[in-house]
């Protein structure tokens, strides 16, 4: 059932056609990850579902209303920003309150509702404190706690964590995914990174230039990704993306796994786990190693090939090799996405 639909949405900057007629269908309880480069319109996507911009084009409805154009605070969706926001003079407990005083909510209640929200984000011993006197990862739990006492429809977080060092990121990370699974809100979430947006997302939302490339659960994206853009934006490291004439006599066996040959100027897609790499001895292709990064648990391998191919494999064992060594790869051809010069994949 759609919950919150998006239809042909625009927004202009001046002459600037900022998001160029996007259409999404959000269900309820979802939890929905905008990812896309910078500047392609996450952000500018998201204040036009909280009311905070202008809609320019197109209609938005939420649970069958038209929203399009209702001010933001009548809209019943709570945003929780990077910058936290929230009133330096005033306690926790008052932070978390204030839209509920200004509701009009009784005494009573407002002590329930935040009681409640505050044992859920451990904050419980912090209700007093000021926010000076609490860390970042504390302060955006106030924040988004802040949000939870409202109960609204949906949950609208623009890149909440990345004021977080990398531990405490994690760690809040894992709340929200816990506080989702418990709460099961709506849930809009804006984000550079590709750990929160494959974690966190039920479905995520590939952005680029103002439209959408593609939305699908994280794994749907990984496997099948519609095109070479989305192929090398999710994944770290990117998926290798060779021209297939670079891949000498391996080329002809992957385009027999994938069933079609490729046409004239057309590209092989390889994940770094799809490559693997030993010590120069059997092995279609061979190479020499350009450079080795060990991870611990992982060590990512970068080569470049007799043919002149530059892939990064990914192995989970210590590789022994170092940068300089002769080595032969092996390519897993079933893993292979081929794409066509404009770099739209080729299905079988
Ligand atoms: P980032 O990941 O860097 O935050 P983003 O994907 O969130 O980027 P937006 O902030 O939504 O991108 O911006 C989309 C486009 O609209 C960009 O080209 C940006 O320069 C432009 N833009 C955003 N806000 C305004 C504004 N208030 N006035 C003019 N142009 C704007």
């Amino acid at each position: 059932m759609a919950y919150l639909q998006l239809k042909g949405i625009e927004k202009f900057f001046g002459g600037h056609r900022a998001i160029k007629g996007v259409d999404l269908t959000i269900n309820q309880g979802e939890f929905i990850v905008f990812v896309g480069p910078s500047g392609c319109g996450k952000s500018t996507l998201l204040r036009l579902i909280a009311g905070l911009e202008h809609i320019d084009g197109g209609t938005l409805t939420l649970d069958g209303k038209d929203i399009t154009h209702l001010p933001s605070a009548k809209r019943d969706l709570a945003m929780v920003f990077q910058s936290y926001a929230l009133y330096p003079h005033m306690t926790v407990y008052d932070n978390m309150s204030f839209a509920l005083k200004l509701a009009g909510v009784s005494p009573e209640v407002i002590r329930d509702k935040v009681d409640k929200a505050a044992q859920v984000l451990n904050l419980t011993q912090y209700l007093q404190r000021k926010p000076q006197a609490l860390s970042g990862g504390q302060r955006q739990r106030v924040a988004i706690g802040r949000a939870i006492v409202r109960a609204p429809k949906v949950f609208l977080f623009d890149e909440p964590l990345s004021n977080l060092d990398a531990a405490l990121r994690g760690q809040t990370r894992v709340e929200i995914a816990k506080l989702h699974r418990e709460l099961g809100a709506t849930t809009i979430y804006v984000t550079h990174d590709q750990v929160e947006a494959m974690t966190l997302a039920d479905r995520v939302v590939v952005l680029r230039d103002g439209l959408i490339e593609q939305v699908g659960t994280p794994l749907e994206l990984y496997d099948r990704p519609a095109n070479q853009f989305v192929a090398q934006f999710i994944g770290t490291p990117q998926m290798n993306v060779v021209a297939a004439d670079k891949l000498g006599p391996v080329a002809p066996s992957l385009q027999a796994a994938a069933g079609q040959a490729l046409p004239a100027g057309g590209f092989v897609g390889l994940r770094p786990e799809a490559v693997s790499v030993r010590h120069a001895g059997q092995g279609a292709l061979s190479g020499r190693v350009d450079l080795i990064e060990a991870l611990g648990a992982e060590t990512l391998i970068y080569v470049t090939t007799e043919t002149g191919a530059q892939l990064v494999a990914r192995q989970n064992a210590r590789s022994g090799l170092h940068a300089g060594d002769a080595v032969s790869l092996e390519i897993d051809p079933a893993a292979a996405h081929l794409f066509d010069a404009k770099g739209r994949v080729q299905h079988t």
